[in-house]
């Protein structure tokens, strides 16, 4: 009987996925994606498991909230509850609502697990005065962190603008990626990548308004001598920020020796239409296996050219600037020739578009047979919504 079969595969589906949480919530927990080069958790999954990236989102949104929903977690283990069901509930459901959850998954499908999730009161923050406008800024060792503070009028122009600008780099996304390869892509643009496709377009306008129409860029100052970079009016680079900046044209480097300019960039470096075409002929995506990112590539050379690496086919590769920032840094290597090109993980391992998906030698888990959860028809107004417990009034 074929409903019978399909509920001891789903049984033993869920206990393998509950399995599988759990050894992704090790990666997490132990923060061991960093040295595959993978952007994040889900990145790593979607990689190693050949999954599409929105099942490894699940997956990596329950993993890392495994603590928080252990009754959850134990009814996938056991084989009573679906990925798709503790997925809806790690990624929406309050703190403290395991138990509540737990219970209602039994029955409840993912659509109605969601609606239930929606009905969970949210705390408003309606009693706090408004805040002042501000922008401020804290740099790091590495990075730069910055606070904007707006009104909730000016906030839903910024959100608008921030989700127009996201919605066109998914759009983009998609059409670069397909959905249910495995791939080691980039995950999905988030926001920080909207914000900067934000700032790239109102500089591009304000560009166009001017007579000359350059496109006005990052200006790195390099010493000569010393080999050392430094941001125009702005903080010394690390050799890898030097590296990364000057690799690619992208930025205008002036040279200069014992704090005297002696020339803006080097014919020798800049990348002509004519190169920059036959490269991405070559190399229709990012060079990194498993990544077929096409947008905004950067062209990288192997040798850098600060150490003699010729401006030439044979020592050039396309890269996503995902990529060629986690080579710069030393997460990635990256060794050449261009036709041969090696790229390895932190480890010095190898990486390879390939899953790891093999034939199993175990047995499937024994769980008992998952017939799914009943589905009925939910009756909302007889249910009662988890309540987050108040916080302790001060
Ligand atoms: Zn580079
Ligand atoms: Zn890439």
């Amino acid at each position: 009987m074929v409903f019978e079969e399909l509920a001891e595969l789903a049984g033993q589906r869920n206990a393998i996925d509950g399995r599988i949480v759990e050894l992704v919530a090790e990666l997490d927990r132990d923060d061991l994606c960093g040295m595959t080069g993978a952007r994040s958790v889900a990145a790593v999954v979607a990689w190693k498991l050949g999954t599409s990236p929105s099942n490894a989102n699940t997956i990596s949104a329950v993993a890392h909230r495994l603590s928080e929903f252990p009754r959850c977690t134990q009814g996938m283990l056991e084989g009573r509850l679906s990925l798709d069901q503790v997925g809806v509930i790690a990624q929406r459901a309050a703190d403290g609502s395991d138990e509540h959850y737990a219970q209602l998954a039994t029955v409840a499908t993912v659509g109605q697990l969601r609606t239930a999730i929606k009905l969970e009161p949210r705390p408003d923050g309606a009693s706090r005065p408004e805040p002042q406008r501000a922008i401020t800024n804290t740099s790091g060792e590495d990075t730069t962190t910055w606070k904007i503070t707006l009104p909730h009028s000016e906030a839903a122009t910024f959100d608008a603008a921030l989700q127009s600008h996201h919605d066109a780099l998914v759009a983009d996304w998609k059409r670069d990626h397909d959905a249910d390869s495995a791939d080691n892509a980039p995950p999905l643009p988030n926001t920080v990548d909207a914000f900067m496709s934000l700032v790239e377009a109102g500089w591009d306008t304000d560009v166009a308004r001017r007579p000359h129409g350059q496109r006005t860029t990052v200006v790195v100052h390099l010493d000569v001598e010393k080999h050392t970079g430094q941001l125009h009016l702005g903080p010394l680079l690390s050799d890898g920020d030097r590296q990364y900046l000057t690799c690619d044209a992208t930025c205008e480097a002036w040279f200069e020796r014992d704090g005297q300019p002696i020339g803006a960039s080097r014919t020798t470096r800049t990348i002509n239409r004519r190169l920059r075409r036959a490269l991405e002929h070559r190399d229709t995506t990012c060079a990194v296996p498993g990544c077929s990112a096409t947008r905004g590539l950067h062209a990288h050379h192997i040798q850098h050219w600060e150490n003699g690496g010729p401006t030439e086919l044979h020592n050039l590769v396309l890269l996503c600037p995902y990529h060629h920032r986690a080579h710069h840094h030393g997460d990635i290597t990256i060794t050449g020739p261009a036709h041969q090109l090696t790229v390895t993980d932190s480890d010095g391992d190898p990486l390879s578009s390939r899953s790891l998906a093999r034939p199993p030698h175990h047995p499937p888990p024994t769980v008992p047979p998952c017939p799914g959860p009943t589905g009925e028809r939910a009756d909302w107004k007889w249910y009662q919504p988890f309540q987050p417990k108040a916080p302790p009034e001060n």
